[in-house]
């Protein structure tokens, strides 16, 4: 499974004071309109918009407008902490806030590396710079889509971000539904926040609330819940609360025991005292008991043959396969989309067994490993206590993601 990257969007909650530039003509009875801006009153101001250019330094940009050289050096001395002059890019655009008389000294400048990023070094009168980000808008948004060929192709066509493939695909549904194997027509729904900068220009996806995914006709559900209060960590979360990062079934047989571990040295008699190797836990059971797939995924095989008898064989994602044998009888085909705790057969004792039992085997990155010593993902489950809440807080982005109808 691939890291889950963190993407930090730090959003200002402001009521957002930028107001488009007009130019009022100044007459006795209009007042020009005050425009506030990076933290200054742009009016008191002469103000030129630029971009750097090639071979271009900071001293000689602050020279060009007036500013000593001792007085240049001074500031990128002061500065140093907060900003590295060095590091200034061609083409990044700066805006320098100048004394409105006739000398048009700089007494402000202002780097801008990003639509939402900006510098500003102030030496009006002391030296001093400080980091800061233009105030986002954070508009709730949904969307819909209907799987043809691809996800990021269901997404893209309809002009919305990638970043909303990414985060259904590699976090939110990493490990409740495997993406390789996405069918025609299955259907996803999302509400997330889309971020502005200036009320109008969009700048990125901020959080996903929630989100929809109809798999093989199967539901599934996701909402972005913070569990723990102390650490502010959310986590995604299924309608009943069960956490998206979903642990293995520790069997996939309930009142069973375990018959034979998983033994890479196990010497059988029958076999002349020679290693046979048991890549496999066997569970015995009464035939006829429930097998269940131990994490949602694919049926990848469902077939009788040889020493496996009647055997299912399902993958979860690029990194996790399991194999149930010797079934009685088979409850899924090739192809069907599983939920964990689904039954997709029953204890048997058919191929090579001497007793019902159901041998399960599981292939990590396509190598045979005992799950029982393996270390896989850990899924925090929502605690009693909390659970109410969750479902209380879900109960309305339930019914509006529902209520969402796909557009073509
Ligand atoms: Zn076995």
């Amino acid at each position: 499974m691939k890291k889950i990257a963190l993407l930090f969007i730090i959003v200002l909650f402001t009521s957002c004071g930028d107001k488009k530039k007009v130019d009022i003509p100044e007459t006795d009875n209009a007042e020009p309109e005050i425009i506030f801006k990076y933290g200054y009153k742009l009016n008191d101001f002469t103000v030129i918009h630029d971009t750097i250019k090639k071979n271009e330094n900071f001293s000689e940009i602050l020279g060009r407008h007036h500013v000593s050289y001792p007085k240049v050096l001074e500031i990128v001395n002061k500065i140093r902490d907060t900003f590295n002059v060095r590091k200034i890019k061609v083409g990044i655009p700066y805006t320098i806030l100048a004394k409105k008389d006739s000398t048009q000294e700089a007494l402000v400048f202002i780097y801008k590396p990003s639509k939402v990023k900006y510098t500003v070094i102030d030496f009006k009168d002391s030296i001093s710079a400080f980091n800061a980000q233009i105030p986002i808008k954070v508009v709730e948004k949904t969307a819909t889509g209907i799987i043809k060929s691809s996800l990021s192709e269901a997404v893209e066509k309809q002009g919305l971000s990638p970043y909303l493939t990414y985060k259904m695909a590699d976090n939110i549904f990493a490990w409740t539904i495997d993406f390789s194997k996405l069918q025609k027509n299955d259907k996803f729904k999302v509400i997330y926040e889309q971020l502005y900068i200036n009320d109008t220009v969009p700048v990125g996806i901020g959080e996903i609330k929630a989100a929809y995914f109809e798999h093989g006709d199967k539901p599934f559900y996701a909402f972005k819940f913070v569990a723990d209060s102390t650490t502010g960590i959310s986590d995604y979360y299924d309608e009943k609360g069960n956490n998206q990062r979903r642990q293995f079934l520790k069997m996939p047989v309930q009142f069973s025991r375990i018959s034979s571990r998983y033994n890479l040295n196990r010497r059988i008699a029958f076999y002349g005292n020679k290693i046979k190797p048991h890549k496999g836990t066997d569970y015995a059971a009464a035939v006829g008991t429930p097998i269940m797939a131990t994490a949602n995924g694919t049926v990848i095989e469902s077939q009788y043959k040889g020493a496996n008898g009647n055997y299912v064989k399902i993958r979860h994602n690029s990194t996790y396969t399991t194999q149930y044998l010797h079934m009685s009888k088979r409850a899924v085909k090739v192809g069907q989309v599983v939920k964990q705790g689904d039954v997709i057969g029953y204890i048997g004792m058919t191929g090579n067994t001497s007793g019902p039992h159901v041998c399960y085997r599981f292939w990590k990155n396509g190598v045979q490993v005992d799950p029982l010593k393996e270390k896989l993902p850990t899924s925090e489950p929502l605690k009693a206590s909390i659970k109410p809440g969750y479902l209380n807080y879900i109960d309305p982005l339930k019914t509006q993601i529902d209520n969402i109808t796909y557009t073509k």
